[in-house]
């Protein structure tokens, strides 16, 4: 008899038959390295495939992931990461500059709390995509209510959205660099359709409400969250 590692409890088998942990674990070598980048980058269940699911199914994908299979795609924590990473690694080297959360807040006061938050929204589209995720998915909640989606498994969602969101931006903020041409800006509606498409699709892409209440969530979604940035700038600012 041994003890399982995991869960102590007594097995006899190499893997345990109450939480699955198997007794010896493998040494790290050569092996796993390449095994652990393979598995991130391969094409049926990696990086690319999970790129090119979203893209053409965006809201019955992610609606499998959340409840049939995980190994579909990629996780979605990390699939954020990397398109966030993606998108500042391209941002720099191109020289676009952000158009869809770029704002300028006028102000005499040089060190206004207000201003560096706005400029930190600006400047970080990343992190702000993700952060308004969680506003978004508070009106998604109330605006699809009879669907039996939790806050979290909303958010999920958002992530992947957001994520495909960013690696749009990015193929059009390359395009617009190499062409001198305005893309960005345009492209900021194809983007936007994306995501309206995408929820539309996950909850029940039959019903026309739903493409209706997606663009109003959306707008709800930033809003509350401009207006949380708004006010905590402007307390901050008052207090000092
Ligand atoms: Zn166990």
């Amino acid at each position: 008899m041994n003890i399982c590692k995991k869960c102590k409890n007594e097995i006899q088998s190499d893997y345990c038959p109450y939480c699955g942990h198997p007794q010896e674990i493998k040494r790290i070598n050569s092996r796993y390295i390449t095994s652990e980048i393979g598995s991130v980058l391969n094409f049926q269940k990696g990086i690319f495939h999970t790129i090119k699911e979203l893209l053409i199914r965006p809201g019955q994908n992610i609606r499998q992931f959340i409840s049939e299979d995980r190994s579909r795609l990629v996780k979605p924590i990390m699939f954020i990461l990397i398109c966030s990473l993606t998108y500042t690694i391209f941002e720099q080297i191109f020289e676009f500059k952000n158009v869809y959360l770029d704002f300028q807040v006028e102000s005499n006061d040089s060190d206004s709390v207000m201003r560096l938050i706005f400029q930190w929204i600006s400047q970080n589209y990343g992190y702000s995509n993700i952060l308004m995720s969680v506003f978004v998915a508070i009106w998604i909640k109330i605006f699809y209510r009879k669907y039996d989606y939790n806050f979290y498994e909303v958010l999920i969602f958002l992530l992947f959205v957001s994520g495909m969101q960013m690696l749009m931006a990015t193929f059009l903020g390359i395009l617009e660099s190499l062409t001198k041409i305005p893309i960005l800006s345009f492209g900021f509606y194809i983007v936007l359709a994306y995501a309206f498409w995408a929820t539309a699709q996950f909850f029940d892409k039959r019903k026309i409400l739903n493409y209706l209440k997606a663009p109003i969530s959306y707008f709800l979604g930033s809003i509350t969250f401009f207006l949380i940035a708004l006010v905590i700038g402007l307390l901050i600012d008052l207090i000092k």
